[in-house]
Formats: structure tokens, C-alpha cells, sequence
């Protein structure tokens, strides 16, 4: 609650006092005040997934920026809000540490944070965060908040940071070279002379893919490369360099040791995505080694590049008396 009162002060932290016995409580900025301000923008917006289920709408709604929380095993329900005057934090759970099923930070806590300031500050909505000269605003493509590209068909206007902001074009399509009928995608070194045209696909990261993939949650694909390239070998993925595939791994019960994740990757790749058992684990730079510790059995893991060609490999691992 302390931290978020410093949003409310313009990105300066003052630590809070529990008795008025207290002074010297020291204030540092932390943030800009133009990020301040976004922050307080984003988190007063109405329009937004952890807007209370329960409130009706026709009980007054302080205007306020609140964010929600709530933990594993639904243990502890936390809503913080602010505005100019106020800042509240709203802590809902058992002293026990019992879960309970129904309780979460949008439905169990944010109306009751809602009716505090309804009761210490009804008409909050009297005065708001100004824009600050440090954040300006800019045109942008609704689909990613980067500076709009030729296929962005939804401009919006939102706040930026001069010189910090990302400049970056919008890159939420790509355009393939595809055969007449769509049923194979060519790269540069095996698109036909004719033949062929341009098309734009939707340009999903590869944990996005996977996500979908997981969920059978269908989307426009781009078709499979041509079968004839010659360099569709090189475009097959990142090789696994450790663990190695189909072998089997002992690894000691009393002095455990992770197993080293390693691969070659594309000279064009950037990044790489790790799944262990089809589950995204990290990611990483291209040429780095990470580590894991995996569970007794059969184990797949997955490479995926930051161009969305994958890899699998499978592994056995048994744990034993070293
Ligand atoms: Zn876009
Ligand atoms: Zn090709």
C-alpha cells in the first residue's frame, strides 16, 4: 500500500507511519512522473477483466485506480487503490492461512475497497492526475501499441514517453509468399519466378503457438514450407545440443544436478522458447546454457525460435542411490 501511494504522489515514495509519534519518514522518486501517470491511466480504467462481477451498476463508482490480487490456493484476496487524496489497501483471507474457494481480489475485495472510498471520499472524481509534459500522445496499432505499419487497420491514440517508449513498427502481421491455391508457403530461396502471391498472416509469438496448440484453439496458419527447398533443412528448427536425444539420465537423489539445456539455432534467431513436457519452462538468448531439474521418467523437451520452428527431443530420467 505504501508503494502504491507513490502513484499517487507523482512517482515519489514517502514510507508510510503507523503511529503519529513517527516522523522522518524519507521520500525518494522511483518513477518518472510521465510513467506515473500511465500507470494511473491503465489503472483506472472501468473496461477491464477484474472489474468486480458482483457490483451493481447502480451503485456509485469512485473514481479511482485499483489493482487486484490473489494468491495460490486462494488464500489471501488484496485490492490497493488510490486517487489524489486516499490510498487504501484491502487485505481479505483467513489468519489461519485457510483457503477459501470463493475468494478472489475482484469479487471478495475490490467492493469492499470501492465502498471505503464511497464512504471517506464520495466525490473523489472531483479531481484527477493531469497529463504531465514528460508523456505525450501518439497514434498507435491497437493489436501490439507500436507505431502503426501498412496492414494496421485499427488506430488508436495513447500516451507515450518520448525518447523511452518503444519505437518499433507494428509487427502483428507478416507477409508470406504462398502458392495460388494457400496450401505451401515458400521462403526466399525457393519462391517461384510466377505463381505464387503475397499474404498476410497474423504474426503469433511461439508462446502464443503453443498456447493455441495446447487448447486445440484454431487459427489462420501459415502453410506448410515447400517440400522441394532446399533449405527447409536449416529451417526445421533449433538442433538440440544437450540434453541428447533418446538417452537416459541418472541423476543423483542426494546430490541432485540440473541437466544443462543447450542448442544451435538459426543465425537469424534471436531468442529461443524451452518446453519441458509440452509446458513453456524459459527464454532465453539463442547460443546461452540453461538449466533444469527434471522429474523421474520419460521427459520431452522443446525448442522453439523466435521465428516459430520447433524442435523435440525425449529423454528418460531416473533418479538413484549415488
Ligand atoms: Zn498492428
Ligand atoms: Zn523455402
Amino acid at each position: 500500500t505504501g508503494l502504491y501511494s507513490s502513484f499517487a504522489a507523482d512517482g515519489v515514495f514517502t514510507k508510510p507511519l503507523y503511529t503519529v509519534a513517527e516522523t522522518n519518514a524519507g521520500r525518494s522518486r522511483i518513477m518518472s512522473t510521465g510513467a506515473s501517470f500511465m500507470i494511473n491511466e491503465i489503472l483506472s480504467k472501468v473496461n477491464r477483466p477484474d472489474f468486480p462481477l458482483n457490483w451493481q451498476s447502480t451503485e456509485h463508482m469512485p473514481k479511482i485506480a485499483w489493482k487486484t490480487g490473489t494468491s495460490y490456493g486462494r488464500r489471501d484476496a488484496w485490492s490497493i487503490g488510490y486517487n489524489k487524496h486516499y490510498t487504501v489497501g484491502v487485505w481479505m483471507g483467513n489468519f489461519s492461512g485457510v483457503g477459501v474457494a470463493s475468494l478472489s481480489g475482484a469479487n471478495t475485495a475490490t467492493p469492499l475497497l470501492f465502498r471505503i472510498f464511497n464512504t471517506i471520499d464520495y466525490d473523489s472524481d472531483q479531481e484527477w492526475f493531469r497529463q504531465p509534459e514528460d508523456c505525450l500522445t501518439r497514434l498507435v496499432c491497437s493489436e501490439t501499441g507500436l507505431a502503426p505499419a501498412s496492414f494496421c487497420t485499427n488506430i488508436i491514440s495513447d500516451y507515450y514517453l518520448p525518447l523511452i517508449s518503444a519505437t518499433k513498427t507494428c509487427d502483428h502481421m507478416r507477409e508470406v509468399s504462398v502458392a495460388g491455391d494457400e496450401k505451401l508457403s515458400y521462403c526466399n530461396s525457393c519462391v517461384p519466378q510466377t505463381g505464387y502471391k503475397k499474404k498476410l498472416y497474423a504474426n503469433y509469438s511461439p508462446d502464443m503457438l503453443a498456447y493455441f496448440g495446447e487448447r486445440s484453439i484454431s487459427y489462420n496458419r501459415i502453410p506448410a514450407h515447400n517440400p522441394s527447398c532446399e533449405k527447409v533443412f536449416q529451417e526445421s528448427g533449433p538442433a538440440i545440443i544437450s540434453p541428447k536425444n533418446g538417452s537416459e539420465y541418472l541423476i543423483s537423489k542426494k546430490n541432485p544436478e540440473p541437466i544443462q539445456l543447450s542448442c544451435s539455432a538459426g543465425a537469424d534467431v534471436s531468442r529461443v522458447y524451452w518446453y519441458v513436457n509440452d509446458k513453456f519452462y524459459k527464454t532465453a538468448e539463442a547460443g546461452s546454457r540453461q538449466f533444469f531439474m527434471p522429474e523421474e521418467g520419460p521427459v520431452k523437451i522443446s525448442c522453439t525460435d523466435d521465428k516459430g520452428r520447433n524442435r523435440d527431443i525425449r529423454i528418460v530420467v531416473k533418479y538413484v542411490d549415488l
